[in-house]
């Protein structure tokens, strides 16, 4: 187990995408650290830097106490998960989970004991004479969870692992696979670009736009707090209400409402400044009633969540969303009243 420490990380394609721009970032020993971003954000690119298959164009990437920037990829002492796991067909789970074992030269009673051990751990001991296309998507992934321990590496890589996985699956490993880096204490970069698996699963969390991180926190941070219009429109399963407005001395104008300028932005928003008010629709109040501060607007949508609704007010030309629990949900057409929480609302600067 290792930290891994990048110092001004550059990537920059033949043909010119630079898809690292200088990035700085320290991962401690032990952590689980997701990098979230939008695809197309340079994710990928991070974690093959990392690994040693794509050659950095600029800055270093030290593992533990060794600065690895030079290194070939199997000296580097990590090991990676890919998407579509690359598992060989023509190999059976034994051979596959022993599979890097092989490479570092591992006598063959060795390997298939250490197959063994591992594949027990990840519930795969009645698989290991069948071969991946005789395996489910589940299945196959937890062979590639599986050949990624047996390698005992400083650190593990994982690239989007559960993405081709169905929503019912994939909750279950996102689950198992926390429970499991937990156990083994490994530093871990985990890639996804679904919000809700980052904000489940990470100790700490990065959040990318197009080669740069935007945020670094852990995922109540994020949540909470996000750094910036960008962020606060990617992270939470339903969007932020991100509304301009303008300061008005001590209030805020919103969407035709005077609202309390939130904790938070106090005395930090000058007088006349063009702004975005946020707050997430989690942290609105809803009533059928007008009240002191509320947005006020007719019902547009209401969807149901499940154990809660997300009401879609119409407030002068601009959408308000609420999350309302079961049961006070209105109906479409009603007068309707949200209510931001002060000390959960936020102000960015507009521009
Ligand atoms: P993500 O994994 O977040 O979707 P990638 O790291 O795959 O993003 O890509 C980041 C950027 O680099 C994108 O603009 C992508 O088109 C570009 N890119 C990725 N791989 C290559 C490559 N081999 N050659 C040129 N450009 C690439
Ligand atoms: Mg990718």
């Amino acid at each position: 187990m290792a930290a891994i420490e990048l110092r001004a990380l550059t990537k920059v394609y033949p043909g010119g995408v630079k898809a690292l721009d200088a990035l700085d970032l320290t991962i401690p020993e032990g952590e689980f650290f997701a990098l979230l971003g939008p695809s197309g954000c340079g994710k990928t690119t991070l974690l093959r830097t990392i690994a040693g298959l794509e050659t950095a164009t600029g800055g270093a990437v030290v593992i533990g106490d060794r600065d690895v920037t030079n290194l070939q990829p199997g000296a580097r002492d990590i090991a990676m998960v890919f998407q579509d796991y690359a598992l060989f067909p023509h190999m059976d789970v034994t051979d596959n989970i022993g599979y890097p074992l092989r490479i570092k030269k591992v006598a063959k009673p060795a390997r298939r004991e250490k197959a063994a051990e591992v594949g027990a751990r990840l519930g795969l001991d009645h698989l290991m004479d069948r071969r991946p296309g005789q395996l489910s998507g589940g299945q196959q992934q937890r062979v590639a969870l599986a050949r990624v321990m047996a390698t005992q590496a400083q650190a593990f890589l994982f690239d989007e692992p559960l993405s081709n996985l169905d929503a019912r699956l994939r909750l279950e490993a996102r689950t198992f696979l926390k429970k499991l880096q937990r156990e083994l204490g490994v530093t871990t970069v985990f890639v996804t670009h679904d919000q809700a698996e980052a904000l489940a699963m990470a100790d700490r969390m990065a959040v990318m736009e197009a080669g740069h991180i935007r945020q670094i926190g852990t995922p109540a941070e994020v949540f909470q707090r996000p750094a910036n219009t960008f962020v606060a429109s990617f992270i939470g399963s339903t969007p932020m209400n991100l509304l301009d407005g303008v300061v008005r001395g001590d209030t805020l104008e919103v969407a035709g409402h005077s609202v309390a300028v939130p904790t938070s932005a106090k005395g930090r928003v000058p007088d006349g400044a063009e702004i975005v008010y946020g707050v997430r629709p989690e942290y609105m109040t809803y009533a059928a009633e007008p009240a002191e501060g509320a947005f006020g607007g007719k019902v547009a949508i209401v969807e149901n969540l499940g154990a809660t609704h997300l009401v879609t007010l119409d407030v002068n030309d601009v959408t308000v969303q609420a999350i309302v629990p079961e049961g006070s949900e209105p109906a479409i057409g009603d007068d309707g009243y949200a209510l931001p929480r002060h000390d959960r609302a936020l102000v960015y600067r507009n521009g």
